[in-house]
Formats: C-alpha cells, structure tokens, sequence
C-alpha cells in the first residue's frame, strides 16, 4: 500500500507489513500472491475460515432483500438469532449491537439499572473487574480493563470500577461489598496472556454473588461461539452467569456483538433506555444466524476441543527443551506459548515463514485458528511456529556464546 496514503489514518495501530487480499477457508494471501496458514483469525473472529459456505450464502440472500432498518420496526432476524442464543445457553433476553465494546458498555449499564430502576437500590454501582483482563476501548471498558497502558492520556475515567488480582479468592473476599453490583471477568483471559479462571476462584465468585446479591457478568466476546471447546466458555465450570457479552466469532467476520441476560435482569432496559442505530440490523444478524446454525448443526466446539487438545501435544512435543518456551496451554483453540522473552520479532518470522499467529501481552504468542482447519493446516502451521521458537532459541543461544 502506498506510503503517504497510509499516512491519512491516525496512527493508532503498528501494522505487521503484509496487506491480505485473498481468503478461504484457513488460508490468506497477500498482494504479492504469498500463501500464509491463518492461525489468528482476525483476532478470533473468523471462527469458521475465511467466507465458510453457508454464513456467505445467508449474507447474499440478505444483501438482494434488504440492508437497512431501523430498531422501531421488527426485525424478523434477530428474533431468529436471539432464539439461537437463548435456546443454547443459560440466558432469557438479548440485545443487539455492533461490537465488543459496545457489549460490555451495555452489559455495564444493564447492571447498573438494574439496581437503580428494577430494584430501586442507590448507592450499588461498582464493578470488580481483574488485572490484565481487557473488555474494550470505550471510556467504561477501557476503565474495565485491567491494564495501564489502554488508560494512559484518557483520564479523567467514569467512577465505580475496583480492579483486582486475577485468581486471588482472599482480595477478592476483601473487595465484595454492599456497593458491589457486579463482578466482571473473562474465563480465559484473551489479551492478557490466556490465562484461565481457577474453578475454586470461580466457585468462590459465585459464592460472594449470591451472598451480596452480586450479578456475574462474564466477557465471552473471544471465549464464546466454539472457541474454546463449548459453545460458550462458562459451560466448562458448571456455572451461570447473569449476563455475558458475545461479539467476535459471532458474525464469522461481519461485525456484530450482543448482551445476553437472564430474565430477573429484563426490565433494566425498559423502553428508551438503550439503543443501537445499527445494533442487530438484517445483514449482521443473518451472518450470526448462519454462523449458530453452522456451529450447532456441525457440532463446531466438539471439533474445536478435539483439535485443541492435538494442537497443544502437538506444540508441547516439538517445543520440548527448547529453552525460550515457558509454558503452552490454553483451552479448546484459544492456546498461548509463553516464552522467557518478547515474541514480537518472533511473529514477524512466523509470517515470513507462511503462518500468520499474534501476541497476547509481550511474552506470549497467541494461536486462535478456525475451529474448522484441517488437521493437516493446523499441524503444518504449527511447525512453522516451532521452527520459529528453534531458530530464536539458536540465536539466542550463539549470541550468548559471543
Ligand atoms: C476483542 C475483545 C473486546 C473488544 O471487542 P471490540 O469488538 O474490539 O470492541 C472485549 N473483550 C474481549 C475479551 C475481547 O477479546
């Protein structure tokens, strides 16, 4: 792409140098006709590959119908979709909207009226959320997050947020309150280095909620729709949130993301109260109704533990003694290698080499392939990644016998 055109845009991301302009399935291609493996979909969003079959016949019969109209008609979709959800999971209502973010912004305001309007309480606004968790970049989800560097040069920040210790059940003891409305985690933290929730820290959570009249949010915005083996990742602990947020893998790359909420939570979002221009419009939600068929009719999160569970013997065979590599682990096909360094230079071999993975936090490589590669794609990605670490590990090796 052409340099000073490149220059119009803030300069809010640091690009990787390859621009993609082909795709299917688990395979990419640049502009320079190069084939890459796809091991990072998006950032786990295109759960099911590169324009999967029936989410793009779906999306054509919608877009020859109709685009556009506004949330004070009915829109026959998201009924359909919501049913999708509400049939599949532990929730009785949803809203509609366009991303991550603005999901959890909604989940937070749900929250929050909950208190004031349905049960009339003042003074229950505060939401515990964790360190290195990440919830998004709007002025609330970015307060959410718990990491410094998204907070830097935004302040001053809504009130209302405690930010905790991920996996710390004596803090967390300590900080659950008669102001508490809400406690606010990922089960796998996504961003922040895939790490999981312990089952006792979650078991406590759903302890101190009951006690306190506490609500449980939970952000599924990477962990749901397949990505780790459930269909959502809550199902793994046995629990039920009272709300939890969807978004990237749900629209297999159309933008769109939801608030799910149990019915005690319904009338918080009484008419006027929230909405969306675009939220649940007719071509987002056909790519969502698709994308839940074809999770459920091809049972897609069995697939995605299977290959899971081959991904990560696989990694931890041929990572074996390799110096650099701390830890592999993660859940279904949301897998983090944690190495002794910064793999930033490492990603950038990793994609000159064919494979296309990101980070997640400085040290750790993120790997969130189709729940629909191939064994073949997936293994032959994942050799690419292991030659990378084997050819770090030797550099790193000869320079300190310099
Ligand atoms: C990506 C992500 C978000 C933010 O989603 P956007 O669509 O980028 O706003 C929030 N929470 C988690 C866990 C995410 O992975």
């Amino acid at each position: 792409m052409s340099e000073n055109l490149q220059g119009l845009l803030f300069p809010n991301y640091s690009k990787y140098p390859i621009t993609l302009v082909k795709g299917e399935g688990s395979r990419l291609w640049d502009d320079q006709g190069k084939e890459y493996i796809d091991l990072m979909c998006g950032v786990a969003v295109t759960n099911l590959g590169h324009k999967p079959a029936k989410v793009t016949a779906k999306l054509h019969e919608q877009l020859d119908q109709l685009w556009h109209v506004s949330n004070l008609f009915h829109i026959p979709n998201q009924y359909r979709l919501a049913q999708l959800l509400t049939d599949n999971s532990c929730a009785d209502h949803v809203f509609f909207c366009n991303s991550g973010a603005e999901a959890n912004e909604a989940a937070i305001k749900l929250a929050r009226r909950y208190y004031q309007k349905v049960l009339g309480i003042q003074g229950k606004y505060e939401i515990i959320t964790f360190q290195q968790s990440f919830h998004g970049r709007t002025l609330a989800t970015l307060t959410a997050t718990g990491q410094e560097k998204v907070k830097e040069g935004f302040h001053p920040l809504p009130e209302g947020f405690t930010t905790l210790p991920y996996n710390d059940i004596a803090a967390l003891q300590g900080a659950v309150s008669d102001k508490t409305a809400a406690i606010f985690l990922e089960l796998v933290q996504g961003e922040g280095g895939i790490h999981s929730a312990d089952p006792a820290f979650m078991a406590e959570i759903v302890r101190l909620c009951e006690k306190h009249d506490v609500l449980l949010i939970l952000d599924e915005i990477q962990t749901g729709v397949g990505r780790t083996g459930k269909l959502f990742a809550y199902e793994h602990y046995g629990i039920e949130p009272d709300i939890f947020t969807l978004a990237k893998g749900l629209g297999s790359g159309f933008p769109i993301g939801a608030v799910l909420g149990k019915a005690k939570i319904k009338d918080a979002f009484a008419p006027g109260s929230h909405g969306s221009t675009f939220g649940g419009n007719l071509l987002a939600t056909a790519a969502g109704i698709a994308t839940m068929e074809t999770m459920l009719e091809d049972n897609v999160p069995q697939r995605a533990r299977e290959l899971g569970e081959l991904a990560v013997t696989h990694l931890k065979s041929k990572l074996e003694g390799n110096p650099l590599v701390v830890d592999v682990r993660g859940k279904g096909l949301l897998i983090g290698i944690e190495c002794t360094t910064a793999v930033g230079d490492i990603v950038n071999d990793i994609h000159r080499h064919g494979a296309l993975v990101i980070t997640a936090g400085t040290n750790v490589m993120r790997l969130v392939p189709s729940l629909l590669i191939s064994r073949e794609e997936l293994l032959k990605g994942l050799d690419i990644v292991a030659e990378a670490l084997a050819r770090a590990a030797n550099e790193a090796a000869s320079k300190a016998a310099v």
